[in-house]
């Protein structure tokens, strides 16, 4: 049993299970059947060989850390493991009420009366290494788990830190516009603290991973859509803004038409609450007709807020293919089951959070 080193007392039950402040997920184990797989206790052998695989540049076996840039973690997609990135977290480390900092990103697998280890550099993301090797404090940063509330008296004297997936973080940053750097760390804690006071942070989980493999989708749920699909790297999302970067604008060729005879005829052809087959049809009917329908036709149909990927190709200066991707995003977004089990509804879902704690820090 862990004990706080000045107090002499046990902090079994004070230190609360790792929960992202972003999306209230508690970071789940990485044995977890629907996470890598393999129902055994500490890390298993698949996720360490997909991680191995994946950055074989740096993997030597000997090494007690293998460490790579955070930026590879964060820009990651786990091919097989798609839920693999809710184990790697950073945290923001409390050094004064106005003084916070950054730690780098590791997977958390200690729980309850252990203090958790993360590396101090912020550009540095730990994905593996020997078993059970030390943690050294020149390279490590050892803290116990911030609560949103009063902290308990056995944390006095204790180094805090509040706890963040990786993504999440990157997430938020790209949502509101703002680096991940310009982001001012008291002012984000603080608007965080405020809002899980009036929402409660409970730590949510979702037992039905116990039943999946890491690539199978949820049948059953707990929540209104897979919490530990990655709201951040979208495989299917990333592949339609490639195509429409890539693609041509549509130049009108029924010109003579009024817009609003065509604006009538594509609304009924494709109603504000539509389908996949309404997507479809619309899709065949403009690559016939070439239209260009305005901006405001489409802002009714897709909630473009969602999609923080857009500004890229807002500001890029080849030409974008804007009414197709807005078809294929429709696509995405009306397919209820791709929506709920690949990540987009979950980056709705913290996207909420997101704004509201952007709003308390000033960010929005
Ligand atoms: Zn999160």
């Amino acid at each position: 049993m862990a004990r706080l080193k000045n107090l002499g007392v046990t902090t079994t039950g004070v230190n609360p299970p790792p929960t992202c402040l972003l999306c209230e997920m508690e970071i789940p184990y990485v044995h977890d059947s629907g996470i890598a797989g393999c129902p055994t206790w500490d890390r298993t052998p698949e996720s360490d060989q997909l991680l191995k695989c994946q950055w074989r540049g740096y993997w030597r076996s000997r090494l007690k850390h293998v460490m790579v840039p955070s930026i590879q973690i964060e820009e990651a997609c786990f091919g097989d493991m798609p839920r693999l990135w809710s184990c790697f977290c950073r945290a923001i480390i409390k050094e004064s009420d106005t003084k916070y900092h950054l730690t780098g990103i590791n997977m958390l697998q200690e729980r309850s009366s252990e203090p958790y280890h993360l590396p101090k550099d912020p550009t540095i993301a730990r994905i593996g290494g020997r078993k059970n090797a030390r943690y050294d404090n020149a390279t490590f940063i050892e803290f116990y788990a911030a609560k949103m509330k009063r902290q308990p008296s056995q944390y006095k004297g204790q180094r805090l830190g509040f706890i963040i997936h990786a993504h999440c973080w990157i997430l938020f940053g790209r949502a509101l516009g703002a680096m991940p750097t310009e982001i001012k760390l008291a002012k984000f804690i603080q608007s965080s603290r405020n809002h899980w006071r009036k929402e409660n942070l409970h730590g949510l989980t979702d037992h039905n991973i116990n039943w999946v493999k890491p690539n199978q989708a949820l049948s059953e749920r707990e929540h209104s859509c897979d919490i530990y699909q990655n709201p951040l790297v979208i495989p299917a999302l990333q592949e339609v803004i490639t195509r429409a970067n890539t693609g041509h604008s549509i130049f009108p060729c029924f010109s003579k038409l009024p817009i609003d005879i065509t604006v009538l005829i594509s609304e009924w052809v494709c109603p504000a609450d539509y389908t996949l087959d309404d997507v479809a049809n619309m899709r065949n009917m403009l690559f016939t007709f070439q239209w260009n329908l305005p901006d405001w036709f489409w802002r009714r149909r897709l909630q473009e807020d969602l999609f923080f990927e857009l500004d890229i190709l807002r500001k890029s200066s080849s030409p974008v293919n804007w009414q197709g991707l807005r078809l294929d995003l429709m696509s995405l977004v009306s397919d209820r089951t791709w929506y709920t089990t690949r990540g987009l509804a979950n980056r709705e879902r913290i996207l909420r959070n997101v704004a509201a704690i952007g709003r308390g820090a000033g960010m929005s």
